[in-house]
């Protein structure tokens, strides 16, 4: 059977930088030309589109942020006539008014290639049978899945996502072998797989996650229920085209991106210069191929780092880590930069505690901060154990973050439930006492 190919696997770094180097060239002078919005942020900056010799000078270009896309409404950073745009899809964003990007036929096709290019490697063959869980619509990008696998070659399911029979019935009679969803969908579908005892009866093989951050508790209990051999973390922003643009490898270590399509550069998110290579900071990217609505620096305010080793699975493109936070979930105690990723990854490999937790900050009257960090204690476990507990997390924070956290452990279900959104970091240090705002 013929394979088609959409990963270059012999892609060496300097033919990647040379790729970078012409596609940022492009992108400037496209902007610059076609876009009033992007001319008038590089005459301010006092950039020309000749001007960029080398990719370093990526480092002179002004930034883009959320709010230029909001003020930009309805058609922030257009950069092609009307004509030539064949769709838009938009973004509700975590605060405020939505974004709407544009997409010319182009860049739907490059969207494509890129989503064929996660399929392949995920290990997914034209033999294999995909349901898709993923919405469809202006908001979701079902059709991101849709399109990468049919110009993959596989066969598409989609189902979108709709109830859990028509999903369970669907994965039993045309014997689904991946599945793609959002981390809640696939977990409320495994515990449906498992209520029904269908576990035998489905041929569900690989999960691809997209859109929402989930533990690692998580996984391995979707990985239980439902027999998956493999679950991938797919990142999407609705601003970058949407899901595909990178994707966890087979050997589970970061997750590969499609550096030929855009660049990504990790800055600190308040000084906005690039971090050390290895250190969390936010992922900031600029397009090198996109038509209708360019990026260039665009700050996502998400938090993530580069993987500088080269990846044990021998691909040539590089990686970052899952997405750890948002930037302005970023809070400094005692010197240290900390994000509520980093102690969730912490919290993450204890056993014996829930999923839910709170960071709390307090300055004492001695003149010193306090962190205390609330975790549940897991419903099957004993309160008698409370103390030892409390010693295995306040250690695991002193010797992954660096810092000392005194620990409360509650009830099982005592804190909110939330959502990826909600506030974790409560910062009550300067005579705020109302947790949350
Ligand atoms: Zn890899």
């Amino acid at each position: 059977m013929n394979e088609s190919n959409f990963m270059p696997l012999h892609l060496t770094e300097s033919e990647l930088r040379a790729i970078q180097l012409k596609g940022l060239q492009w992108t400037v002078s496209h902007a610059y030309n076609n876009s009033p919005f992007y001319r008038e942020r590089l005459d301010r900056a006092g950039v020309k589109p000749e001007d960029i010799k080398e990719l370093d000078d990526i480092r002179r270009l002004p930034f883009t942020t959320a709010e230029d896309l909001q003020e930009g409404y309805p058609f922030p950073l257009r950069s092609v006539p009307f004509e030539n745009i064949v769709r838009v899809h938009a973004s509700s964003g975590t605060t405020g008014k939505r974004k709407i990007l544009c997409y010319t036929q182009k860049d739907i096709d490059d969207w494509a290639n890129m989503f064929a290019r996660c399929y392949q490697m995920a290990g997914v063959s034209k033999r294999d049978r995909i349901q898709i869980a993923v919405g469809y619509g202006l908001w979701t990008a079902g059709v991101g899945f849709q399109a990468g696998c049919e110009r993959f070659g596989a066969m598409a399911v989609p189902v979108g996502p709709a109830n859990a029979e028509i999903h369970c019935q669907m994965l039993v009679d045309l014997q689904t072998t991946v599945f793609c969803a959002t981390a809640s969908m696939a977990l409320l579908m495994a515990e449906e797989i498992h209520r029904r005892g269908i576990k035998d009866k489905i041929a569900l093989r690989k999960i691809i996650f997209g859109a929402e951050r989930h533990s690692a508790r998580m996984r391995q209990r979707i990985q239980e229920l439902t027999g998956a051999e493999h679950l991938f973390d797919i990142p999407g922003m609705t601003e970058l085209y949407g899901p595909g643009t990178g994707l966890e490898c087979i050997a589970h270590q970061g997750i590969h991106f499609w550096a030929d399509y855009y660049i990504l550069e990790i800055l600190h998110p308040e000084t906005l210069e690039p971090v050390a290579p290895g250190e969390v900071g936010e992922m900031v990217v600029t397009t090198l191929r996109k038509e209708a609505s360019p990026l260039i620096r665009y700050r996502t305010r998400d938090l993530s780092r580069l993987i500088p080793e080269p990846c044990p699975c021998g691909n040539p493109f590089p990686r970052h880590d899952h997405i750890l936070g948002r930037s302005d979930d970023m809070f400094i105690f005692r010197a240290v930069n900390i994000y509520p990723g980093q102690i969730d990854h912490v919290l993450s490999q204890i056993s014996g505690i829930g999923s839910e937790y709170q960071i709390h900050l307090y300055h004492r009257e001695d003149g010193r901060d306090v962190m205390v960090l609330k975790v549940e204690r897991a419903p099957e476990s004993s309160p008698e154990k409370d103390p030892i507990l409390k010693d295995t997390i306040a250690q695991a924070i002193r010797r992954h973050i660096l810092v000392r956290a005194d620990v409360e452990v509650l009830d099982y279900g005592t804190l909110p439930r939330t959502d990826r959104k909600s506030k974790r970091v409560f910062d009550h240090r300067n005579g705020n006492s109302q947790p949350g705002v």
